[in-house]
């Protein structure tokens, strides 16, 4: 629990509260495994082991736990009080019982007695309607679901089937309750089971609560919580924490989940200095703008199906209207689901990550793994002329891996992702044209040169060299551009290739 009211409260306050906590369980004259470990989530707050024992003891004892009267700040009263009251109304069900020892509670923590009385019919409100049917996603199960009492962080839903802790949920909430066949669904919420608990309700045999992995909006939670008809009100961008970037809120395209962070690099803001293999490494901010390392954050990430990318246009601006899709989405989609259990193994548990712009490495490198698997899979739908557009961003992201990697001291993983970056170029090579021809021979005269590998670079040298007479390239044209700076760079590199050497570098940089 991390009611904050609770944290601060004397220890005395939260054994009083614990014990309160057994009798409103004990209320209703029966408990089981559930509502144990259901009390064991609720206890967190106590640190004192054995406190946590005896109040487990009483559990077991069967009985209520003598409460005498105490005297809180009003506050913490009423915080005690709002928690009881949702324990009553997890089962669906708030009975005579239950409605007496919340009055006996209210009038122990001395308040006057229209407060308990305000609490149960708030209660019951909740309990009457504000209910919707929902499909819920666990797995690969698909089933209806009931939800309720909704707060701008949880709810709770009725479910025939127990559903684990911890697992990962995504809720829609159905468009037209009445008529849901047709109606269509609601953006999803994507959440974790908190507890399950067997109930005795007729609605159904469990009741599950959900934390939502991201807040909800506040106009989606009024409208769910007040059964107020929705009114989109969309977000569009975000004001970051560091001057030097712009926020955006995206759109998958893929599942249509809402609000994915995305920051956009300010122009001339940071300091790069690009590795030998052409990728940016961010050393110092410029103009007084605030410093971060964008290569950790760069890609975003659906948190639901994880698509993902570094490129805005792949997924749906908030504050654009819906422009045409750069690929298929449902050709995209029914290749993407099947392999949702790999990527979902790549992410931790724990994945608020991805709405953070405070990534770990180690974090970093997974966002580069699922944009990897992204584009790849992007490639395989596409004609050829993006497939190695979408080719170039894969080798792009394993040669940012790389480097940070070797920025991390892993120089043994970071080399066997620059020869794999190779081997993918290699085996492309005779089927690229242009462009995408002129980087890929670049990029295996840089790597090699860094290997030592001289063998085949003449080949590829003479490829460069000779492409302006093999295939007419305008002047002042993107590609003479490419082609001109393809070939002086790999020329440089070959004239002091020494100093490329991996045995001569400790990192991708040439020293200074
Ligand atoms: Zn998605």
């Amino acid at each position: 629990m991390d009611d904050p009211i609770i944290g601060i409260m004397s220890p005395k306050a939260k054994e009083w509260f614990a014990r309160a906590v057994v009798g409103m369980i004990w209320a209703d004259g029966r408990i089981d495994q559930a509502e144990i470990d259901y009390l064991k989530s609720l206890l967190g707050f106590l640190k004192d082991k054995d406190l946590i024992h005896s109040v487990l003891g009483m559990i077991k004892q069967n009985k209520i736990p003598p409460l005498e009267s105490i005297q809180l700040e009003q506050a913490q009263a009423l915080a005690i009080l709002k928690h009881l009251t949702s324990i009553s109304i997890v089962d669906e069900d708030l009975d005579k019982s239950e409605v007496a020892f919340l009055k006996n509670i209210a009038r122990l923590l001395n308040l006057p007695p229209e407060i308990p009385e305000k609490f149960i019919s708030l209660g019951r409100k909740r309990l009457g309607g504000n209910r919707f049917h929902s499909n819920l996603l666990v797995g690969d199960d698909s089933l209806d679901v009931v939800c309720f009492g909704f707060s701008e962080r949880e709810c709770l839903f009725f479910s025939n089937r127990l559903v684990n802790p911890m697992a990962r949920l995504t809720l829609r909430v159905y468009k037209d309750q009445k008529n849901r066949s047709e109606s269509g669904l609601h953006a999803p919420f994507v959440a974790e089971a908190q507890w399950c608990r067997a109930v005795k309700s007729g609605i159904a045999k469990y009741v599950v609560k959900a934390v939502f992995k991201k807040q909800i909006t506040s106009e989606e939670g009024a409208r769910l919580i007040f059964s107020m008809p929705e009114e989109v009100e969309t977000r569009k961008t975000f004001e970051p924490q560091y001057n030097s970037l712009l926020g955006y809120y995206l759109q998958c395209r893929v599942c249509g989940t809402n609000d994915i962070p995305f920051w956009q690099l300010r122009s001339r803001c940071l300091h790069t200095k690009n590795n030998i293999f052409g990728i940016p490494h961010y050393d110092r901010a410029v103009g007084g703008k605030d410093f971060c390392d964008y290569n950790l954050f760069q890609i975003s990430v659906c948190p639901n199906c994880l698509f993902a990318s570094n490129m805005m246009e792949y997924f749906q601006r908030q504050d654009q209207e819906i422009g045409s899709p750069k690929f298929d989405q449902k050709l995209f989609q029914s290749k993407w689901q099947p392999t949702l259990h790999k990527r979902k193994k790549l992410v931790a548990a724990d994945d608020n990550w991805l709405y953070s712009l405070e990534r770990t490495p180690e974090q970093a490198i997974v966002s580069y793994q699922l944009a990897m698997d992204t584009h790849q899979q992007l490639g395989l739908i596409s004609d050829d002329l993006e497939q190695s557009n979408h080719q170039r961003k894969v080798v792009s992201f394993m040669l940012t891996q790389a480097e940070m990697l070797m920025d991390q001291g892993d120089k043994a993983n970071a080399r066997k992702l620059v020869q794999n970056a190779k081997t993918i170029l290699e085996k492309a090579f005779p089927t690229l044209e242009k462009e995408a021809a002129i980087r890929a021979a670049h990029l295996i005269i840089l790597i090699n040169i860094y290997f030592k590998e001289y063998d085949n670079i003449g080949e590829y040298l003479n490829f460069l060299q000779k492409f302006d007479k093999l295939h007419g390239v305008a002047s002042a044209s993107k590609e003479a551009k490419i082609l001109y700076h393809a070939m002086e760079t790999a020329k440089d590199a070959w004239q002091s290739k020494d100093e490329y050497a991996f045995d001569k570098i400790s990192s991708f940089h040439l020293k200074d």
